[in-house]
């Protein structure tokens, strides 16, 4: 595809000033700009084309060529004519580019680019399962910068204010020239900031912020859980320059309860109970968080049975039902026994041996299944 002419590109006389193609530029890069075109190709186009126009035509050697030569005389690849990088350039370096005359070229890009927000903190919070459950208040003491109070944050001893950065002019960003494109560079003397300061605070020797220790109150809801994360608004790193602050992340960590497990809502424990209850059944006493209360267990209680309490759980710091406490009941083998008690079960258990009924459903199943097993393998 042929490419259009330069000047015609750009809407300019072939004797057009520097001045005058850069007016023409600028109006047409404001016009075709991708941000103000989105998903519209043929403004990219146009917008490329504009770039490409001027990026020779400023260029007063490389101009010098194309009014020669015509495209011939600038296309990218050529050798010998030191044009290199022509065809190289990326969109996005031009993009950058313009972006930055454009907008930052006059005034600055406005200052508010120039204050940083403060960074975000994160303070690792321990609760035990209580607190976590019914909710607590916490002094927690965190390590931050805190805008300077004697400067106001400006950085700049009183009764001074900084200076426009006379490197950059306010900019925060330098020019360099390199090949016929001009590269943006973050101002060395200023570091982007476009403010100097030539008498620094003394208190934050020019930061505008100073470390400071800050202990703060923090309220924990009812119901948080491991992995749970407050935010606490503007209570995080202050910003530089005046800039707002970040926010402080308090992120819970649960310690593991002797007794409880917690499954969202839900408690969960484990209770031992022996065997004559089990069998014979009973009434335990089970701990909640709220005391303890009865349990009644039904004779023939097979170990490993889950009883649920309803409404003995917890209740979610994002609301919901009050969950339910379940409790798995273990039977334990008695341990220590004297010799009677011993004789006792061994005479409980002939007892069960001359009983036509059956007591051990269970096992009698389990050595069912054993004896088919051995037929079916034919030993
Ligand atoms: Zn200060
Ligand atoms: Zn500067």
């Amino acid at each position: 595809m042929s490419k259009r002419d330069y000047y015609e590109v750009l809407g300019v006389k072939r004797d057009a000033s520097e001045a005058e193609l850069k007016k023409a530029y600028k109006s047409l890069a404001m016009k075709y700009h991708p941000d103000r075109n989105p998903d519209d190709e043929k403004a990219e186009e146009k917008f490329k084309e504009a770039n490409e126009a001027y990026g020779i035509l400023s260029d007063s050697q490389k101009r010098a060529m194309y009014d020669q030569h015509g495209h011939a005389g600038v296309e990218g690849g050529m050798g010998g004519a030191g044009f290199g990088g022509a065809g190289g350039a990326s969109f996005s370096d031009i993009f950058g580019d313009v972006f930055g005359d454009i907008f930052g070229g006059g005034g600055g890009r406005g200052r508010g680019s120039h204050a940083h927000r403060g960074d975000d903190l994160q303070y690792n919070l321990e609760l035990n399962l209580e607190e976590a459950v019914a909710g607590t208040k916490v002094d927690i003491r965190i390590p931050t910068h805190v805008k300077c109070e004697t400067c106001d944050g400006s950085g700049a001893k009183k009764g001074t204010s900084p200076a426009t950065c006379t490197t950059c002019g306010g900019v925060g960003q330098v020019r360099m020239q390199q090949g016929f494109f001009s590269l943006q560079q973050t101002c060395p003397r200023c570091h982007g900031k476009g403010k100097m300061i030539t008498d620094p605070c003394p208190s934050c020797h020019g930061q505008g912020r100073t470390q400071k220790h800050k202990t703060l109150s923090v309220k924990i809801p009812a119901g948080v859980d491991n992995g749970d994360r407050i935010r606490l608004n503007g209570e995080g790193e202050a910003g530089e320059h005046g800039g707002p602050s970040g926010d402080l992340y308090v992120q819970v960590a649960v310690r593991q309860h002797s007794i409880f497990e917690r499954d969202g809502s839900d408690l969960f424990c484990e209770v031992p109970i022996n065997i004559a209850t089990a069998a014979i059944g009973g009434e335990l006493e089970v701990p909640t968080l709220n005391g303890r209360v009865k349990l009644k267990v039904p004779a023939e209680t097979q170990s490993g049975k889950l009883f649920r309490l309803r409404g003995k759980g917890v209740k979610s710091v994002r609301g919901g039902h009050q969950g339910d406490l379940l409790c798995r009941v273990l039977v334990e083998t008695p341990v220590n026994l004297t010799k009677k008690q011993k004789e006792l079960l061994d005479k409980f258990n002939q007892s069960l041996e001359e009983d036509s009924v059956q007591h051990s459903p269970r096992s009698s199943n389990w050595l069912d299944g054993v004896k088919k097993f051995f037929e079916d393998m034919k030993f």
